[in-house]
């Protein structure tokens, strides 16, 4: 079995590109594997936050997580404040971080240019996600092609801990999806799908109504020409419509595209909307019941048990190892 560890910063309402770039695969493989879903809250108080928007964040974080079909009997689904060992071992892995190679991590570069005065945990982030990573000797790791960078970097620390201080943690493997791992923006369709992006129309809400859901999907921005065919790079916009609509059919891209052959760009709108659509609604609704619910707090509680138990071993074992401490 694989050990299998991904997170989801509560930093907004999740967008159809977290769905197909992460929560649809989480479902999958929570059958499988032995999974590990985090609510990753102290990676989103890296840019400060309204408290009040932080706590409501995290709710519908964890009510999306259940929404969407992950099931806690199967899967560990907890937050990462809830088990203090993310921190320890976080400042462990800082320590074992060099400035030149955080200094190149492209998310870092983006997200601190819109800062005034750029924040200490900002930069250091990717130590805190190597150290959510190793301590539940996590095989695999399912992201986005956005957290790619992030994954090399995780592994590297963890190949330098192991040369340090002698063989501690598993070496994590990215799972990168063919198709899905890059859902673009609705308005700009080469820059990445947010949900902390500020553009209204570039991003589809798994929160939003249905009607806007239709007419955010009808005013996404084309390509020249008149052919349905993907082409990431000469054409973006297109492809990016043909893949939201084979990640949520499950339907291969040559099948997308035989599907669409002949048909102009008003159908691929109509029909991607309608596929969105009937995935939303159902989900909607289980959502509004978990938002509610006190089995959500329930849940949450026993996750982050279930988590503790894990990553308190694994924090022993490297408190050992660094030869740190009088109480292990
Ligand atoms: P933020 O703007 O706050 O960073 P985000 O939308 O990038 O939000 P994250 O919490 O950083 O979301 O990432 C959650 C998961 O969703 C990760 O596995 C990431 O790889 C994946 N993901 C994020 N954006 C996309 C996207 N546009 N397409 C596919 N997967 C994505
Ligand atoms: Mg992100």
């Amino acid at each position: 079995k694989k050990r299998i560890l991904s997170g989801i910063q509560p930093s907004g309402t999740l967008t159809l590109g977290n769905y197909i770039g992460a929560l649809q695969h989480f479902v999958r493989l929570q059958e499988e594997e032995e999974c590990y879903f985090c609510i990753v809250d102290y990676h989103a108080i890296t840019l400060p936050r309204n408290v009040e928007q932080l706590r409501e964040n995290k709710r519908k974080l964890a009510a999306t997580y259940l929404a969407v079909g992950i099931d806690p009997e199967k899967a560990t689904l907890f937050a990462q404040s809830d088990v203090s060992a993310h921190l320890e071992l976080g400042w462990i892995m800082i320590t074992t971080s060099y400035m030149g190679e955080l200094e190149r991590m492209t998310q870092f570069k983006e997200k601190s240019k819109e800062a005034e005065s750029i924040p200490a945990g900002l930069f250091t982030y990717p130590s805190l996600q190597a150290a959510d990573i190793v301590l539940y000797n996590a095989t695999h790791v399912p992201v986005g092609d956005d957290q790619k960078q992030h994954l090399e970097l995780a592994r590297d620390l963890a190949q330098r801990f192991n040369q340090r201080y002698g063989e501690t943690f598993v070496i994590p493997e990215p799972m990168i999806a063919e198709f899905g791992a890059r859902i673009m923006s609705l308005t700009e369709p080469t820059s990445k799908m947010s949900k902390s992006s500020l553009v209204e129309g570039s991003y589809i809400s798994l929160l939003d109504d249905l009607k806007t859901v239709e007419k955010k999907i009808k005013r996404a921005v084309t390509d020249s020409e008149n052919e349905i065919r993907f082409d990431a790079v000469n054409k973006p916009a297109v492809s990016n419509l043909l893949t939201i609509y084979s990640s949520i059919t499950n339907k291969s891209m040559a099948e997308a595209e035989e599907h669409f052959a002949g048909k102009g760009y008003g159908a691929l709108k109509t029909e991607v909307a309608e596929v969105v659509v009937d995935m939303l609604k159902p989900f909607q609704e289980k959502y509004e019941y978990y938002y509610q619910s006190e089995e959500l707090d329930k849940l949450m509680q026993h996750g982050a048990e279930k988590a503790r138990k894990v990553a308190n071993e694994t924090l022993q074992k490297v408190r050992d190892t660094l030869g740190v401490g009088f109480t292990n």
